[in-house]
């Protein structure tokens, strides 16, 4: 706790997690996975991503939110990370975006997929096209009365044509560092360990839908029980589950370029090594890679408002989401990005501050 008196100056995401939790826990807790996630040491990180992704947690509200559950009292305000139920939809997330889709197609407007932007056109000032390839190699032209861009932010500067790029926003947006993703299912008849908690589950299953890995002798990062999410997820609940392995690594990497049948042995042979499985217990095993999966913050992330500058000289160019922004924002971030453009195009602006403004907020310096 002496930390807390006598606050670092907050340079890093080092100085930033000892200010909240204090030198050992951070060691314990923090170190060994924003390595792992990030491929840097948390000293070399800014602060910026502990402020988005921690927010208000800190060990006073940790302390708190034990006090109140311990004299089962309601706190007045939980902070995200202690929040111990939500609601899911019962197929997953993706559900909320087909139903979306629906009323937007029942409304008359038409959704292309599988279609990549490779040109956003600009003439005036303004976007006037895109240019699409679909995947059996088509060029269409679409034209534009406002675009809003999700596309990483570094690929977006990279397909304007129409419109002189300044050399140094041109090197900015094409040096933004991304860390990418790796993820294995693995289908297993049990886990070794039982639930422990006073949440009820199903065959004292562990009710936890994400757990973090801290531990440095292996390259897992975190790990997740999709059965948890949702039991519809699922097809044989009752005698299996389906567990997420996940890694964070850089496109081209040793581990990005394992094939999948050894990245799977590696992973299972980790999980065997943590205690979390019994190899025999595994039955089927899968491999997902998402390229860019996390914006990160260093590099030229730190002279991101050039691009923005620049960007915004775009009238109808809205930068949206996640990569879109080159910030780390999660889906409820995303959704309101977009929205905050809607209501500037409904408000005849042109000013994308609102846009940029989500997920900015740095309560955690007031709430010193
Ligand atoms: C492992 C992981 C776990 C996460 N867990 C959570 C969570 O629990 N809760 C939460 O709220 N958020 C979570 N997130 C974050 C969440 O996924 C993002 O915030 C959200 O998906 C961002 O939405 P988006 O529309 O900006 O980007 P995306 O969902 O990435 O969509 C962008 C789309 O643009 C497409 N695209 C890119 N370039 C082009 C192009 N040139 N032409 C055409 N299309 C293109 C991509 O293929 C993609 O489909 C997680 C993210 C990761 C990686």
């Amino acid at each position: 706790m002496a930390a807390a008196l006598r606050p670092r100056e907050e340079k890093s995401l080092e100085d930033f997690y000892i200010n909240r939790f204090g030198r050992p826990l951070y060691s314990m807790f923090f170190e060994d996975y924003t390595q792992k996630v990030w491929g840097l040491h948390p000293s070399r990180l800014g602060a910026d991503w502990g402020a988005q992704r921690v927010k208000g947690l800190s060990v006073t509200e940790i302390l708190k939110d034990m006090l109140m559950k311990g004299l089962r009292r309601k706190p007045r305000h939980v902070e995200t990370s202690l929040i111990e139920s939500f609601i899911y939809p019962k197929l997953g997330p993706g559900q909320l975006w087909e139903t979306v889709a629906g009323r937007m197609e029942q409304a008359g407007g038409e959704l292309r997929m599988n279609e990549r932007v490779t040109a956003v056109h600009v003439a005036e000032n303004q976007v006037d096209y895109v240019e699409t390839v679909s995947p059996d190699g088509t060029l269409t032209r679409r034209p534009c009365d406002y675009l809003f861009s999700s596309m990483p932010l570094k690929d977006l500067v990279a397909s304007l044509t129409g419109i002189e790029v300044p050399q140094e926003v041109r090197q900015v947006a094409a040096a933004l560092p991304y860390r990418d993703f790796i993820t294995v299912g693995l289908l297993v008849k049990e886990l070794k360990f039982k639930n422990k908690t006073h949440v009820p589950t199903y065959d004292w299953r562990i009710p936890d839908t994400l757990i973090y890995i801290q531990e440095r002798d292996v390259k897992i990062g975190r790990l997740q029980v999709f059965n948890n999410w949702s039991p519809y997820l699922v097809k044989d609940y009752e005698n299996t589950m389906w567990i997420g392995l996940e890694y964070f690594c850089n496109e081209g990497d040793d581990m990005w370029n394992m094939s999948e049948q050894d990245f799977i042995g590696m992973a299972i042979a980790e999980l065997v090594k943590i205690g979390f499985v019994n190899r025999d217990d595994v039955l089927d095993a899968t491999q997902v890679k998402v390229k860019k999966a996390y914006p990160a913050y260093h590099g030229t992330y730190y002279e991101l408002d050039l691009v923005r500058a620049f960007l915004d000289g775009i009238s109808n160019l809205y930068c949206i989401g996640r990569n879109g922004q080159h910030r780390y924002n999660n889906m409820d971030h995303s959704m309101l990005t977009a929205m905050k453009a809607v209501d500037a195009i409904v408000a005849g602006t042109t000013d994308k501050a609102a846009v940029w403004s989500v997920n900015t907020e740095e309560e955690y310096h007031e709430s010193k």
